[in-house]
């Protein structure tokens, strides 16, 4: 037990090379914890806010110097002399001083930032690495730790690359629990450098987008990464729908405005049935395993037959939930889907995002904690995450520092229990 002595927050850069913000904090004991925050391109309009500084002489308005000034003139002061493994209460003293739904007063970044320094601190106090600490400040009711497996970004486009495809994401997400997460990482890896082989061949582009993965310039079909999904995993050696599978993420809300879905790579525009259609032709003719966001988060009545239709293929909620309990809530009570991605910095807050992943495990329904596409550091609070709460996936990757650090991190995890 100890108390809290310190709070410091700087600005940094995230990995689109605009600010975000680290927070140290320390305790009486000397023990102290360190955090910084992400931030998305394609964001979900219920997104937690991220407060900006707006002053367009600095970083084109995207500084943090305010949510910076809100963690070392508000938020230290509020917090100076409160138990860190009180990590629950904590969070509900920083939501009560900001007073908004969104966090729209102090700023998410800086809420964030604190709640995770917290937990870290908290952790490095108690001598358990985060995931038991995690585990057990929240009291989740699972027994055995099982690691996430990689669900790998191979392919993007949408809002993450230019000119590539409309949809946002084509992965490949290991399948075997009987693998080791190092040999399921290797395995993307390798897949990943034969799909660079396979879109030279094609004389595609090798160029890569917001998160590392390859963003083939004038690909001209949504259809076409699919194939070559397939093929690379095959011609690495491994088997499709066995060892790996394909994941999806539409970012539809994207390309969708009033009931009309425009695919304009395709000089298409769809209707959410068709859209609908389209999924399922998809899912009986390629290995998918997950479909995320493939319908807008303005278009809630049409998820529900998009999650009747899907069969094996887990439908997960990205946009549409915003890692917020009441809307996940939401999307369990009118079955609009069965799996959901957690993003840290769209709750804005550890406890809150514990809570989404609880609800989900109360449902035995899948949780997949993920990096963000534009504004990505190099903390991996998300790894440990994932393996308090027992997810399935992590979604992560291909390449660069701030997304392989996070696989790194899984791999010493995994070398850990195996004590
Ligand atoms: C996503 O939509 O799942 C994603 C990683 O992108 P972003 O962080 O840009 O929202
Ligand atoms: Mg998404």
């Amino acid at each position: 037990m100890s108390k809290i002595k310190n709070i410091f927050a700087r600005e940094i850069l995230a990995s689109g090379g605009a600010p975000s913000l680290e927070v140290v904090v320390t305790l009486e004991s000397g023990a102290s914890g360190e955090a910084s925050v992400s931030y998305g391109v394609s964001a979900g309009s219920k997104e937690a806010f991220v407060l900006l500084d707006g002053d367009k002489k600095r970083f084109d308005g995207k500084g943090m110097l305010l949510a910076k000034a809100n963690v070392n003139e508000k938020l230290a002061p509020l917090l100076q002399g409160k138990e860190a493994t009180h990590q629950r209460e904590i969070d509900n003293l920083m939501l009560t001083a900001d007073g908004t739904e969104n966090k729209r007063t102090l700023g998410a970044n800086a809420i964030l930032g604190v709640s995770m320094a917290v937990a870290r601190a908290a952790s490095n106090e108690t001598g358990m690495p985060l995931y038991k600490y995690l585990r057990q400040a929240f009291n989740i009711s699972l027994t055995a730790y099982s690691l996430p497996k990689p669900m790998v970004v191979m392919i993007e486009g949408g809002q993450h690359a230019d000119n590539s495809t409309d949809l946002q994401e084509y992965l490949v997400s290991g399948l075997r629990d009987d693998w080791t997460a190092a040999d399921n990482v290797r395995m993307e890896m390798e897949i990943y450098q034969k799909l660079k082989g396979i879109l030279k061949h094609e004389h595609f582009s090798t160029n890569v987008g917001n998160e590392g993965a390859f963003a083939p310039e004038g690909i001209g079909s949504n259809e076409k990464p699919l194939k070559l999904l397939v093929q690379a995993i095959e011609l690495a050696g491994y088997k499709s729908g066995i060892d790996a599978g394909i994941s999806l993420d539409a970012a539809a809300s994207e390309f969708y405005e009033k009931g009309v879905y425009t695919l304009a790579t395709e000089n298409t525009k769809l209707t959410s049935e068709e859209m609908i259609a389209k999924a399922e032709g998809w899912f009986g003719k390629y290995p998918i395993v997950t479909a995320e966001d493939f319908l807008s988060e303005f278009d809630w009545e049409h998820w529900p037959k998009l999650l009747a239709a899907a069969g094996r293929v887990k439908i997960v909620a990205d946009d549409l939930t915003v890692t917020n309990t009441k809307l996940w809530q939401k999307a369990i009570d009118v079955k609009a889907a069965n799996a959901i991605l957690i993003k840290l910095n769209q709750a804005g807050s550890v406890t809150e995002t514990v809570d989404c992943c609880k609800l989900a495990i109360e449902h035995d329904l899948t949780t997949i904690p993920s990096h963000r596409g534009g504004g990505e550091t190099n903390d991996t609070f998300l790894v440990d995450l994932a393996v308090a709460v027992g997810s399935k996936w992590i979604k992560v990757g291909p390449t660069r520092g701030e997304r392989v650090c996070k696989y790194n991190r899984l791999m010493r995890i995994e070398e850990e229990l195996a004590g």
